[in-house]
C-alpha cells in the first residue's frame, strides 16, 4: 500500500522595478523597488501555491488563475492561496508542513520572516511552527544578485485527511 503522504515543489521568479509595491510572503516590504506581475507578484505565495497544487497533482497556479484574466489583475495573492487551500482540502488533503526559501539580494528579508510566517499560517489555517521561510542572497551573482529580480522555492508535504 502507498503511504498517504505526498510531496510538492514550487519555483517562481518575478522582475523587480522601481516604484512598485513589494509584496512578499503576504506582507508589504518597504523598499525602493517591488516585484512586477499580473497579480500582486508575491513570489513566495506563488511558489507555495505551486508546491501545494503539485503535491496534489493539480497542475499549477497559472492553470487555475490565468495571468491574462482581468479578474486576477493586481489581486492579493493571499486570495489565490486561500483558493488553492480550498482545492487541496476539497481533494481530501491536509498540509503537513511547508519549507521555503526566498532568494533576494536587497532588502534583508530576515527582519520580516516572523510576520510572513504569522500571516501565511493564518491564511492557510496552519500552525506557525509548520510554516518555514528561509532567506538567502545569491552572493551578488545572476539576476537576483544584480537586483533585477526575486525568486523563491518551496517544498510541501500533504497527507490524506481520512
Ligand atoms: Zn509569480
Amino acid at each position: 500500500m502507498k503511504p498517504n503522504i505526498r510531496v510538492g515543489y514550487g519555483y517562481d521568479v518575478h522582475q523587480l522595478a522601481e516604484g512598485e509595491e513589494f509584496w512578499l510572503g503576504g506582507i508589504l516590504v518597504p523598499h525602493t523597488h517591488g516585484a512586477v506581475g499580473h497579480s500582486d507578484a508575491d513570489v513566495l505565495i506563488h511558489v507555495i501555491c505551486d508546491a501545494l497544487l503539485g503535491a496534489a497533482n493539480m497542475r499549477d497556479i497559472g492553470y487555475h488563475f490565468a495571468d491574462t484574466d482581468p479578474k486576477f489583475k493586481g489581486i492579493d495573492s493571499k486570495i489565490l492561496l486561500t483558493e488553492v487551500m480550498n482545492l487541496i482540502r476539497e481533494a481530501g488533503y491536509e498540509v503537513g508542513n511547508i519549507d521555503s526559501t526566498i532568494c533576494l539580494q536587497r532588502p534583508k528579508v530576515n527582519p520580516h520572516i516572523s510576520e510572513m510566517k504569522r500571516v501565511l499560517a493564518e491564511v492557510m489555517e496552519m500552525e506557525v511552527e509548520d510554516v518555514s521561510i528561509k532567506a538567502t542572497t545569491t552572493e551578488k551573482l545572476g539576476f537576483v544578485g544584480k537586483e533585477e529580480g526575486v525568486s523563491a522555492n518551496a517544498t510541501v508535504l500533504i497527507y490524506r485527511n481520512a
